[in-house]
């Protein structure tokens, strides 16, 4: 309801939307701010508030619920128009458009065609490619090296995350091989690892952002109404809602209701761009990961669908390694999502990546929620800079430690050949796990090369001198 109503707001003007920050005084009037699933941007615990996008009705519903607010953008229309909205709108400024990211990750791809891999790895509702890139020496075959994944743009209005993959990328390719400290660090990780980035995970959202929306929305495009149409009032899916691990455990900060923009979708995994890191994270088997968001400079943590952590040792494990980056790198505070935003969220994407233990081994997710807007400072370079001075090197880090993790002398791979169909001939797609294994030699235990996982199931891979053998089918 409260998304239909900015929604509306939006497209008519009939209001205007109020960028506020809300503060609770327990946890009694916390709750019953959440109850009402409102836009939340941010949110630091430690500060005790949220920062909400909210329409007029909204605004008196909190006041006359004696909620103390304050409001820092009275008319966020004016306040794009203001600040260069229309640049925004036109080309994201300094952030990059999905048609930009393009064209540099293809480029970046033919110019160091010996250390990257791209490859489509799904397709949005409307048919957009979300795109992975693969940097590792010998990029064709799949080394067994401890793994990495970064992801940016779950949420289409959170752009510096894909400037920071996009950064990360074009680092080690131009490091590579390079002499002194930064040559050294990026030979190793491109020569030792597997890096696996995924600069924008919601094509659709992130396009609609550039013409629409002041560059506020959040969710997918998915068609929830079946109306043949894309309408803001009510479709879309929250991708950071969408994931397989304790999808649903309850109705807070992860909505039942489309209109909602933190509305789940119909099923856990209902959508091509979850499916799509799914299928990736099943075939990688990343060991460390980080999904960049924005906004609140805190590090998170699992679970997000409780107010809890992992067992031993991965508690200890996780937060040592959250208290390494922030004390090194960006100073930022860490934890679970209740302890930190103040809210807990189930079907986040670090749940799953740590929780689901049985079709892939588990993996060190954080998410970062990185810098103190969506849009910061547009055309202020120096910002994004220093964002990525922030986040750079945790994820170095990362990937040394992965090593750590790594006892992959086998591999677990559970093939769901209907799993993605082409949502328009409704064809089972071909994904990128059958075009990933293919790439590597796999063997059935008679030694013959097996070309096709035909038959869906549970396959035991074992390593066996730089390529996988089939141990087991069943
Ligand atoms: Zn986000």
């Amino acid at each position: 309801m409260v998304g239909l109503i900015l929604s509306i707001m939006l497209i008519n003007s009939a209001g205007s939307v109020m960028l506020t920050r809300v503060y609770y005084q327990n946890d009694q009037e916390r709750l019953r701010i959440l109850s009402k699933h409102p836009d939340i941007l941010a949110g630091r615990a430690d500060g005790k508030w949220f920062d909400i996008l909210m329409g007029e009705e909204e605004y008196r519903e909190f006041k006359n619920m004696g909620i103390r607010m304050e409001i820092k953008v009275y008319d966020m229309d004016k306040f794009f128009e203001e600040k260069g909205g229309a640049h925004i709108l036109i080309n994201f400024g300094e952030y990059y458009t999905f048609s930009e990211m393009q064209t540099e990750i293809n480029q970046i791809a033919q110019q160091y065609p010996n250390i990257t891999k791209l490859d489509t790895i799904g397709w949005s509702w409307y048919n957009r490619p979300v795109l992975a890139m693969k940097i590792s020496d010998n990029p064709q075959i799949d080394e067994n090296e401890p793994t990495g994944l970064f992801t940016g743009v779950h949420h289409a209005r959170e752009p510096i995350g894909c400037s920071i993959c996009m950064d990360f990328i074009r680092w080690l390719c131009e490091n590579y091989g390079q002499p002194g400290g930064a040559g050294d660090t990026a030979t190793f990780l491109v020569n030792e690892r597997e890096i696996w980035i995924v600069p924008v995970v919601n094509p659709d959202g992130y396009t609609y952002n550039e013409q629409n929306a002041q560059g506020m929305w959040r969710k997918n495009q998915r068609d929830n109404d079946n109306n043949g149409y894309f309408n803001s009032d009510y479709d879309g899916v929250d991708l950071n809602r969408n994931y397989g691990y304790q999808w649903g455990y309850d109705d807070w900060g992860s909505s039942p209701n489309p209109p909602d923009d933190d509305y789940r979708g119909p099923s856990a995994f209902s959508e091509p761009e979850v499916q799509a890191i799914r299928q990736l994270c099943d075939v990688a088997q990343p060991q460390v990961a980080i999904n960049y968001h924005s906004y609140s400079d805190v590090i998170l943590t699992p679970w997000g669908y409780i107010d809890d952590y992992p067992p031993e040792p991965d508690r200890t494990i996780y937060l040592a390694m959250a208290d390494t980056m922030s004390t090194n790198w960006n100073g930022w505070p860490y934890g679970n999502p209740s302890s930190t935003i103040g809210y807990a969220a189930n079907g986040v994407s670090d749940d799953w990546m740590y929780g689901e233990q049985d079709e892939k081994p588990k993996c060190y997710a954080y998410t970062f929620e990185v810098g103190s807007s969506f849009w910061q400072a547009v055309n202020d370079t120096n910002i994004i800079l220093q964002q990525i001075a922030e986040t750079r090197p945790c994820m170095i880090y990362l990937l040394y430690r992965a090593q750590n993790f790594v006892d992959i002398k086998e591999k677990k791979y559970v093939y769901k050949p209907l799993l993605r169909k082409d949502f328009i001939t409704r064809n089972p797609l071909k994904s990128i796990p059958e075009k990933l294994l293919l790439s590597s030699k796999i063997y059935n235990p008679l030694g013959r090369k097996i070309k096709n996982f035909e038959k869906g199931g549970v396959y035991i891979l074992k390593k066996d001198k730089e390529v996988y053998r089939v141990l087991y089918l069943k």
